[in-house]
């Protein structure tokens, strides 16, 4: 699951992407406007947390431009002041939901999985492919009805092929899908991953295009 980060606030945004990893968030952070809004138009977020005050363009006209472009990526903006007309101007121009600071972390936790509940439509939202299922909120898989343990990267690589069946899904935006931008990858990290993948499901699951990267095929 990977969430795009607009906040200007050092302090604020690290301590949000500190609180948000261990949920199994893949955390992209830009610190303006500007930024957010490239980020947004050029590759593809589960959701985004949006800074209302930020430079270079502030966040209702990142969000009215992104509306604009009919980007449905899910927004929930965080706000400074708990003014009636900064909430509605939010929600007009297309947020789906607002936090007003200071907040709970526990509390942006849960407005998150909300958000996500709703972007999939359906109170608990399950991916299935050929006797896999994985739960896109509680992040828990089975296989044949039998539990299966992975490890978050693996999920996240898991969920990316099989959202898109019968689509080659590049080594690029795979990495990107699994380690954001500031992380480090290690040059073999994807191979292992497909391969525990391919163990713990079946060997066929995830065909390799040479040169390219990766798919699961259609059923
Ligand atoms: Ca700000």
């Amino acid at each position: 699951m990977r969430i795009l980060l607009v906040e200007d606030d050092k302090a604020l945004g690290e301590g949000i992407r500190t609180a948000l990893k261990p949920e199994g968030y893949t955390v992209d952070w830009v610190q303006d406007g500007s930024s957010a809004l490239h980020a947004l138009s050029e590759e593809s977020f589960e959701l985004a947390v949006l800074d209302l005050g930020l430079p270079r363009m502030d966040g209702l006209q990142v969000l009215k431009r992104l509306r604009a472009a009919a980007n449905p990526v899910p927004v929930l903006v965080l706000t400074a002041r708990d003014s009636t007309a900064d909430r509605i101007a939010g929600l007009d121009a297309g947020a789906d939901d607002y936090l007003v600071k200071p907040f709970a972390v526990a509390e942006l936790k849960a407005r998150l999985r909300a958000l996500l509940r709703r972007s999939f439509n359906r109170p608990q939202p399950l991916l299935e492919y050929r006797g896999i299922s994985l739960d896109l909120v509680s992040q828990a898989v089975s296989f044949r009805g039998q539990t299966v343990n992975l490890q978050r990267k693996e999920f996240l690589l898991l969920h990316e092929l099989l959202a898109q069946p019968g689509r080659v899904l590049t080594r690029d935006k795979l990495q990107q899908a699994l380690y954001g931008w500031d992380e480090e990858v290690e040059s073999n990290a994807l191979e292992v991953h497909v391969h525990h993948l391919r163990k713990k499901f079946f060997p066929e699951l995830i065909r390799t295009v040479r040169g390219v990267g990766y798919l699961v095929d259609k059923v």
